[in-house]
């Protein structure tokens, strides 16, 4: 009987293993995890699970004991500690030692710290996993002041969750706008005025330089001179991929694991899939790391089908989305190298509208606020290769299908 280790019980670890027993393995399935929750949706944690409208066991992948129905060895609460190789072993760092005949390294991202005097302090926190979003949710008190820390959509979704609770909010970006890294500035102006509007308060182009603590209160000193008194500082600046076990095995690394079109590392029997995963984007002609969760799912079943015999390129179109407030922000492509925007809808009355991101004639990208259509449209142009008429697009009755070339 053969033997499938998957280290990583998230959303790229638990999709292989499920997704492996669709495919008809009938070899043995062991499915470890360093956390000791079963699988759960990382992204309501700071949306729904921290403003309080869901529990932990309204966010699981899949009912707990749906993993040794399929037969799958959930392992939580264990630690793999080194690959070796040669053997075809896993040890944990209890000591076991796990073989294998295919390993899948889904081991995902941590947070990046802040190395700034403080940032350790108590009622400081980070924003990744179950545990981090209780800690934060037992400091929220309506009425008092949270500090974020970094302007993506993580700082700012926690940003908007914080401020639906009744927290006076203030987020601090380092940048000169929010969400430099990640889009437009077309956007960025746009969230920065709802955000505005909604009562938190963005200050950009400004670091955190230290935070102090003192009886039951913080205080974030900036470098533009600042100084904020705070009950609760959230930090989200940024994950680090683990590539260390992959590192210490002599695969090759990148910015991540990198992996071919079947996502597998340079060691033929080993796997690298999700957000630790750098690999080959035949639509971008680029090799990418994304973090998000339609990659996971889609890498993680290109994987199962690999393992079964069937080979199927991992060529999926990178798709995201992030909700704030009343916003439902859909992102479909990489807009990296646009050349212009197209803005169909409105931005400043209704909220609705989608930016589209063009290199010369060619469709990058589509950033969709509370548009499902524009961004269902643009995803499955972009997915095929597809570009649209920019003539076609004006106009809040124009037929988006038919401007699809
Ligand atoms: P991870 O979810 O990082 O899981 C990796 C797992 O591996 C972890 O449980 C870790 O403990 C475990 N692990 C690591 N090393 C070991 C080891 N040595 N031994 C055992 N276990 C180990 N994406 C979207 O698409 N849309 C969103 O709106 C969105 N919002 C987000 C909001 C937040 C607050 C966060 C944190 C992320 C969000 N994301 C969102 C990103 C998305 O959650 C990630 O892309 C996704 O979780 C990646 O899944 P993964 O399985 O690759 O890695």
């Amino acid at each position: 009987e053969t033997h499938t280790l998957i280290i990583g019980a998230s959303h790229a670890g638990a999709q292989a293993a499920v997704s492996l027993r669709q495919a008809g393995y009938e070899g043995r399935i062991t499915l470890l995890g360093e956390e000791t929750v079963p699988p759960y949706h990382r992204p309501p944690l700071s949306k729904d699970y921290l403003s309080g409208n869901k529990v932990e066991s309204e966010i699981l992948l899949r009912p707990a004991e749906s993993y040794a129905e399929a037969n799958i060895d959930l392992r939580l609460g264990v630690r793999a500690g080194a690959i070796d190789r040669k053997a075809k072993t896993v040890q944990t760092i209890d000591g076991d030692h796990i073989a294998y005949d295919h390993l899948v390294l889904a081991t995902g991202a941590r947070i990046r710290h802040l190395p700034i005097p403080g940032a350790d302090s108590v009622h400081v926190h980070y924003l990744r996993d179950t545990k981090d979003v209780d800690a934060i949710r037992a400091r929220v008190k309506p009425g008092k002041r949270a500090v974020i820390i970094g302007g993506g959509y993580i700082g700012l979704e926690t940003a908007a969750s914080l401020r639906k609770r009744g927290m006076d909010v203030t987020l601090l970006e380092a940048q000169p706008r929010i969400l430099q890294r990640v889009t437009s500035e077309q956007m960025s102006d746009f969230y920065r005025r709802v955000h505005t509007e909604e009562g938190v308060e963005i200050i950009e182009d400004c670091m955190a330089s230290k935070i102090a603590a003192s009886d039951d209160q913080l205080t974030v000193t900036t470098s533009c001179g600042g100084r904020y008194d705070a009950h609760l500082v959230v930090i989200g600046i940024g994950v680090i991929p683990n590539t260390e076990l992959a590192e210490f095995a002599g695969l090759e690394i990148g910015d991540g694991i990198k992996v071919n079109a079947y996502c597998q590392t340079s060691d033929p029997t080993i796997y690298a899939i999700g957000d630790v995963s750098h690999h080959y984007n035949p639509l971008y002609e680029r090799h990418v790391r994304l973090e998000s969760v339609p990659n996971a799912t889609e890498q993680a079943k290109v994987v199962a089908a690999h393992i079964v015999g069937t080979l199927k390129p991992y060529s999926a179109l990178p798709w995201f989305w992030s909700d704030q407030f009343d916003l439902k922000l859909q992102i479909a492509g990489l807009s990296e190298g646009f050349d212009e925007i197209l803005v169909r809808g409105d931005p400043d009355g209704s909220r609705s509208f989608a930016a589209y991101y063009f290199k010369g004639a060619r469709l990058l990208a589509v950033d969709a606020v509370n548009a499902p259509r524009d961004f269902m449209v643009a995803k499955m142009a972009l997915s095929k290769g597809k570009t649209l008429d920019k003539t076609k697009l004006s106009g809040p009755d124009a037929d988006l299908k038919s401007a699809v070339v």
